[in-house]
């Protein structure tokens, strides 16, 4: 029996029965990789014996703050990775992304991506964009660039060795972004990683791992990255971190960001966690979970709009690398009714109207629906949509289950609505 207060349609309640059916198989995958990850992350507790102390923060420099420190080790452990930087000083992701590169990369370095364009924001980090302002990109800092383009979607390993010889940092998005390509597998990753460093040993492999937390058994780190970086607003925050991000990775490499996240010198020891370890700690409990949550709403997404007759990408029974679900919806009015139905089912701002707008950092008008606890936060049911052709909706998040397929049935029936008005 369907809760009756969303009004939803036969059609759309049919359709959303069969969806549900049929994705069972792939819920199972998802239940089975949350219990993994959730042992490995409550084993990072235990081992570091944390305890209620831990949770306390501190103010000022916050030198000798053992929660700050404890937190570090549990996101490193967790990670498999040998060290971490986490903080809620972080901005966003972008801004510890900018840190990791300013961090390693030195003048006359050479940065080299090889999954094709980086991540919209990250264009004015390296110095992509055309702006005349001096704002201290990589570019006015003297790094090169260079980008190896994907090939048939896929890393062009053999382009990429080419390249490598003369690059300090091999840099690799794992994510998706706002493209229609598939988001990469730890293990793709991995392997072009190993190849690459057989042509120069001494590379940095860095890896966006932009909603990619959670998503598999393993994180890049384990599996031959020397370092990722992720925002605490989308998974590893588990949609209770309320800001913030992390870098981790081999300690050496750690250890550099740091200076440059503070000062030469000074590095970790400074920087005061104030009230944030309580969530920061209690998110990345709740993370793999959570991950789990926006993973089966994507999965539901993904099979509901086929059945409506879209085109999507990943498909429902596809493995996934990261938590975004495209949908093309072929024309700007059916993206507007999708966002408008999507923030009508959100718990906080429901009555909002998503409208296209020049958000900074963006190239193209981009519409988004988000109606979520932490502003901005994207482990929340969230869509977001560059206005250009195919009119691809990009979906992810729902920290619950039930709240994040109620969010995609207000969209579906947003849309069935609004063609049955216009006759289409
Ligand atoms: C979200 C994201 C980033 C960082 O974006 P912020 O909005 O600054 O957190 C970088 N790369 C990818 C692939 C992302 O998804």
């Amino acid at each position: 029996m369907e809760y009756s207060a969303f009004n939803l349609s036969p059609q759309l309640l049919e359709l959303a029965r069969e969806a549900q059916k049929d994705v069972r198989p792939s819920f199972n995958k998802i239940e089975e990789l949350e219990e993994y990850n959730g042992m490995k992350v409550l084993n990072a507790f235990i081992k570091n014996g944390i305890t209620a102390n831990h949770m306390n923060g501190s103010t000022g420099y916050g030198y000798g703050d053992i929660g700050r420190d404890a937190l570090e080790r549990v996101f490193a452990d967790a990670f498999e990775a040998e060290d971490a930087l986490v903080r809620h000083s972080f901005a966003c992701g972008t801004h510890a992304l900018t840190v990791a590169l300013f961090g390693v990369l030195r003048p006359n370095d050479v940065l080299l991506s090889v999954t094709g364009t980086p991540y919209d924001t990250l264009q004015s980090v390296i110095g992509l964009t055309d702006s005349k302002s001096d704002e201290g990109s990589l570019k006015d800092f003297g790094i090169k660039y260079e980008q190896v383009e994907l090939k048939d979607d896929k890393i062009d390993i053999e382009e990429a060795c080419r390249k490598a010889s003369c690059a300090k940092v091999a840099y690799f998005q794992r994510s998706r972004g706002y493209s229609l390509r598939d988001s990469f597998s730890v293990e793709e990753i991995s392997k072009a990683a190993r190849e690459i460093k057989k042509v120069n040993p001494d590379i940095i492999i860095m890896v966006d791992n932009c909603y990619g937390e959670f998503v598999e058994k393993h994180e890049p780190c384990s599996q031959g990255a020397d370092l990722m970086i992720g925002s605490l607003i989308k998974n590893p925050g588990g949609g209770i971190a309320k800001t913030g991000g992390y870098i981790a990775g081999r300690h050496d490499l750690v250890e550099l960001c740091s200076f440059r996240l503070s000062s030469p010198g000074t590095g970790r020891e400074v920087g005061c966690s104030l009230d944030e370890l309580r969530g920061m700690y209690l998110g990345f409990f709740m993370a793999p979970t959570v991950v789990a949550s926006a993973l089966k709403t994507a999965v539901f997404a993904s099979r509901l709009f086929e059945k409506m007759g879209y085109n999507v990408t990943p498909k429902f029974d596809e493995d996934r690398h990261d938590i975004i679900q495209a949908i093309c919806l072929n024309d700007p009015e059916t993206l507007c009714k999708f966002c408008e139905g999507i923030q009508s089912g959100s718990p906080i701002d429901s009555t909002a109207t998503p409208e296209p707008w020049d958000m900074p950092g963006y190239d193209s008008k981009v519409i988004m629906a988000a109606g979520a606890f932490t502003n901005g936060a994207s482990i929340e049911l969230s869509a977001d949509a560059p206005m250009r052709e195919p009119f691809a909706v990009y979906l992810q998040g729902g920290i619950t289950y039930p709240a994040g397929k109620t969010g995609i049935m207000l969209a579906a029936e947003k849309i069935l609505k609004y063609k049955e008005e216009k006759n289409i």
